[in-house]
């Protein structure tokens, strides 16, 4: 992945992809003093942009670094660079991190870096897959109680546990894992929310120690903009058991039917198809649409 073509926006300046390094002694390597994005541009425009860009803002602050880049530089550097690399539809990550000034537990006058890497990734589940719905195992690892970690930061190290949960779902054959929070209530897969239909009414949990996405939030406009009635609140995994839909949100993943959480098996239906349509108009650009 370091080889790819084009460039990095990396501190203020475009380099060439390659060449965009950092030291083996990375505060944010050691210790995990980083935080990042996820967001996709379609049809040559990132959808979500300045929120995505102000939730790096507040990851960071919830890591206790402030970005030396306004929200309004980095939506222009990840604006330039899209169109530097010359995508129409890509994967835009933006990452901070402290630096290698320092190294130890305390870091306080480490340098804050930031990078921007733009790529094509059209999937993130095998496509095939995704049309009969995909295979989710339950975690063993749980979402950490907020009082443990800084739950609403997108920070790197919260998905050290992602990882090997997902590692983990993978070797048994299935494509993610769903994760239970600390209480042994459903929270989320390990890259993206989760939702279930019901009596045509959708539930999610209750985002109050994982990532409260911002395709979670688009899908539950578009579900109420269809008049569907959104209900968040604690899952307990055996409620499973009663409901006919389930599907996953988010930016890489977008609206991703699943067929089946460890023993619980789910149709993929009208109302999971019929959100997966529209965030998929609702993120082309108007323009876009009118010409094709
Ligand atoms: N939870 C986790 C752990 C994630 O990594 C993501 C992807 N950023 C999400 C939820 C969904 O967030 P969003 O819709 O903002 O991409």
């Amino acid at each position: 992945f370091d080889q790819l073509d084009g460039y990095i926006w990396m501190n203020g300046e475009f380099v060439k992809w390659a060449d965009a390094k950092v030291h083996v002694l990375t505060h944010g390597l050691h210790y995990a003093s980083s935080v990042f994005e996820g967001e996709r541009a379609y049809g040559g425009e990132i959808f979500k942009l300045n929120e995505h860009t102000e939730r790096l803002h507040e990851s960071a602050r919830l890591l206790g670094f402030t970005i030396p880049y306004s929200v309004e530089t980095l939506n222009r550097a990840c604006i330039d660079l899209l169109a530097r690399q010359g995508f129409e539809d890509a994967y835009v990550r933006p990452i901070a991190w402290r630096g290698s000034e320092m190294m130890g537990v305390s870091a306080q006058s480490n340098r804050i870096n930031v990078a921007i890497a733009i790529w094509q990734w059209p999937s993130y589940f095998d496509p095939a897959q995704k049309l009969k719905g995909i295979r989710l195992d339950i975690a063993e690892f749980r979402r950490p109680d907020p009082r443990t970690a800084p739950s609403r930061s997108k920070a790197a190290g919260l998905y050290m546990i992602c990882t090997l949960s997902k590692h983990a779902a993978e070797d048994k054959g299935y494509s993610d894992a769903l994760m239970l929070d600390w209480r042994g209530q459903v929270a989320e897969a390990t890259g993206a929310n989760v939702f279930f239909v019901k009596d045509g009414k959708l539930h999610t949990p209750t985002p109050d120690c994982f990532l409260d996405g911002i395709t979670r939030r688009t899908v539950i406009g578009l579900a109420r903009d269809r008049g569907i009635e959104v209900i968040e609140r604690a899952i307990l995994p055996e409620e499973m058991a009663g409901f006919d839909e389930c599907f996953l949100t988010g930016t890489a993943a977008e609206v991703t039917p699943v067929s089946e959480i460890g023993p619980y098996k789910f149709t993929v239906g009208s109302v999971g198809t019929a959100l997966m349509n529209d965030y998929n108009n609702a993120v082309r650009p108007k323009q876009a649409i009118a010409a094709e």
